[in-house]
């Protein structure tokens, strides 16, 4: 492996220490990238684009189709990795090697549909287009908790538009980088038409992020994390007029009204929730209940709760893994504190199996009960606590599920045509996916992801968010003998002038 961007040094012994949360094992240890790397890498991808860009727009999709083969054949190895890295259950690891799979899809038929407009002239004898055209290095940072789809979701749809990649993964999950950037490579070999460093990967922290984040070579940085990361990245990207999509954090509501299937809400609630161990960016974390129903679906969800199985989540069986660390799980600890400071009432939350796995971080999902949207409420713990609360009338309930910083994800459960059209309209959720009878968390890969407000406005993955990884072009082209102004505007050439 080299030609293409692997970074054979990076497998040597050095001083990232990757560990499992599944047990807090150390299973690998590399060396980190320098800032030279960075800079290094950064100006190989611009080399590489310079040739990338010509390679026609199909047959850069023939690459991206063959890197869906590679993921295709690999899936049950690569899904297993992101579990053992990411500590999700198995099955959500595979998943998040199908939606990679997904995207490799839409993009190869994107690649043949990248498609420009013609628009009407005002002035006689002209046509006006507008083309879309490769950008350059796309800069990806990306979150932990989506360790290989986020990066993919980037990924196909830029390879596919004619650009090349840059990708520093979070520094707790370097192994699933470099195995995504293997199958690349892989798929690269079998292309022989790709460029070499096409697509590189620096393993390192946030600071080796803050250098993607300043280089005026890398015209679009994508990326993905806290909004504390994007509060940092964004005047930075600002600052050097670059282009920023930011996936950022999310505090995402459900309404359950009183016609809901309250059948499909609780299920619906349990893998919103409490699924990915409550660390997904669309995780529900606040549930607005209205008040003639909420006692009895409480009750059922605290039933459901206590069953839900926590463990090791490469076993079968197994809903809840752990989470990602000690910090997160401290986070997590301190909320549930200052949910008992407010009078919140607690199920669920605590540690479990610290005697089998002392330096792992396993805990039961709570549900919290608060009278009032406190400020705890309105923060995203990224940890599986759902914050519930009652609600009489549905409008109030909107203002209240609109009444945080954050903007991704939400959803309805209601039978009631009104109340599910006033939710998905302009005067309902003010959140970038809008859900009604299905929980807010689980996006599939042809529609834009993305939300509002501290949550970035990026979008990303299907429908046109193609577009962001382009550059447009407007072009007229006058194919009359005469010079006609727009606007009517006359500028008559002196007289004599030839
Ligand atoms: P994080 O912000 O700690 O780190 C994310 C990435 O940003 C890492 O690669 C990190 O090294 C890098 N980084 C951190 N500070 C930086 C800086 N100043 N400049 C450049 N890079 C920097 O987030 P995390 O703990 O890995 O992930 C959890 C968070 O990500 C949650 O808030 C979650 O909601 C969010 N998230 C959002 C989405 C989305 O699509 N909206 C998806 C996944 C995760």
């Amino acid at each position: 492996m080299g030609g293409f961007g692997f970074p054979e040094r990076q497998l040597a012994q050095g001083d990232l220490v990757v560990r499992s949360p599944i047990n807090g094992a150390e299973i690998a240890q590399l060396s980190t990238s320098s800032r030279g790397d960075v800079e290094r890498m950064i100006g190989e991808a611009h080399t590489a684009f310079l040739a990338w860009r010509t390679v026609p727009a199909p047959r850069r999709g023939e690459l991206v189709r063959l890197f869906g083969e590679e993921l295709r054949a690999h899936k049950a190895a690569l899904g297993r990795l992101v579990s053992i890295e990411t500590g999700k259950i198995l099955q959500e690891g595979l998943g998040e090697v199908q939606e990679m799979i997904d995207i490799c899809d839409f993009a190869v038929g994107l690649s043949r549909q990248l498609y420009g407009l013609t628009i009407a002239s005002e002035r006689a004898s002209h046509k006006m287009m507008e083309t879309w055209r490769p950008l350059g290095v796309v800069g990806i940072i990306s979150a932990f908790n989506f360790p290989a789809a986020v990066w993919a979701w980037n990924a196909a749809i830029a390879l596919v538009c004619g650009d090349a990649l840059v990708w520093k993964p979070s520094e707790k999950t370097p192994l699933t980088a470099l195995a995504c950037q293997a199958l690349l490579e892989r798929a690269a070999v079998r292309h022989n038409n790709a460029p070499a460093r096409l697509s590189s990967i620096i393993l390192g922290g946030p600071e080796l992020g803050e250098a993607l984040v300043d280089d005026r070579r890398a015209p679009l940085v994508s990326a993905t994390g806290s909004t504390r990361m994007g509060r940092a990245a964004a005047p930075r990207i600002a600052a050097r007029f670059g282009r920023a999509i930011l996936e950022l954090g999310g505090n995402n509501g459900m309404i359950v009204a009183p016609s809901a299937d309250l059948d499909l809400a609780a299920r619906a609630v349990l893998f919103a929730a409490a699924g990915t161990a409550g660390q997904r960016c669309t995780t529900l974390r606040r549930l607005f209940v209205h008040e003639s129903i909420y006692d009895g679906f409480l009750a059922r969800l605290k039933r459901a709760y206590v069953q839900i199985a926590v463990g090791n989540p490469l076993e079968a069986g197994t809903l809840v893994g752990p989470l990602i660390d000690k910090r997160a799980f401290e986070a997590m600890q301190a909320a549930l504190a200052e949910a008992r400071a407010e009078a919140g009432v607690i199920a669920g939350g605590e540690r479990v199996h610290a005697e089998l796995w002392p330096d792992a971080y396993y805990a039961r999902p709570a549900i919290v009960e608060m009278a009032e949207q406190t400020p705890l409420v309105r923060r995203e713990t990224f940890a599986p606590i759902l914050y519930a609360m009652r609600y009489r009338d549905l409008d109030e309930a909107i203002a209240r599920h609109n009444a945080v910083a954050q903007g991704l994800a939400s959803s309805i459960f209601t039978n009631d045509l009104r109340e599910a059209e006033l939710f998905t309209s302009g005067e309902g959720s003010d959140c970038g996916i809008v859900n009604v009878n299905i929980g807010p968390s689980g996006a599939e890969i042809g529609g834009a992801f993305g939300g509002e407000k501290e949550t970035g406005g990026g979008r990303e993955s299907g429908s046109d968010a193609w577009k962001a990884y382009m550059r447009r072009a407007t072009t007229t082209i006058n194919y009359s003998r005469d010079l006609p102004l727009a606007q009517g505007i006359r500028f008559d050439a002196p007289d004599g002038f030839e």
